[in-house]
């Protein structure tokens, strides 16, 4: 997509941008990627980022949870659920909403990286406790011993 999924994955990228600019970046960012259309009603106005989950549920400020709308829009949605709110619009179309669900669904590589991650860690120590449970003596005491001996 090429849209960073954080604000902070600029801070990489430009390490002497402060982290005012690396946001404001961010945020032109999305807008950038719907070419300034509000995701809702698809009007060149939007002005604003709306948390497609409400902060107040839980949502969070990444790429993936946000998406450019009109004030109209942002204002109107408020904290209900998105999908709930939308279909109750006039201006509710398929093709807007298949837009809005790729777009939460493309989350950032890294998280299926860690997911991987996880499943290895898990697999390394249940292959330690095989070899702890075998008491197994190490025959580096018995070298040591002949050598000073
Ligand atoms: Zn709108």
């Amino acid at each position: 997509m090429g849209i960073a999924e954080d604000w902070s994955d600029l801070m990489y990228d430009l390490t002497c941008l402060s982290k005012q600019s690396a946001k404001r970046r961010f945020k032109k960012s999305i807008k950038y990627g719907w070419g300034g259309l509000c995701g809702y009603c698809r009007c060149h106005r939007a002005t604003t980022l709306d948390h497609i989950k409400p902060k107040s549920k839980g949502g969070d400020s990444l790429r993936s949870n946000l998406l450019p709308c009109c004030l109209e829009c942002n204002h109107s949605k408020g904290s209900q659920p998105w999908l709930v709110w939308f279909q109750q619009q006039s201006f509710y179309n398929e093709t807007a909403k298949e837009l809005i669900e790729e777009w939460i669904s493309n989350k950032r590589f890294e998280e299926e990286l860690d997911e991987r991650s996880t499943i290895d860690r898990t697999t390394l120590c249940s292959d330690t406790s095989t070899i702890r449970s075998q008491s197994y003596e190490p025959p580096s005491i018995g070298k040591d011993m002949l050598a000073t001996a």
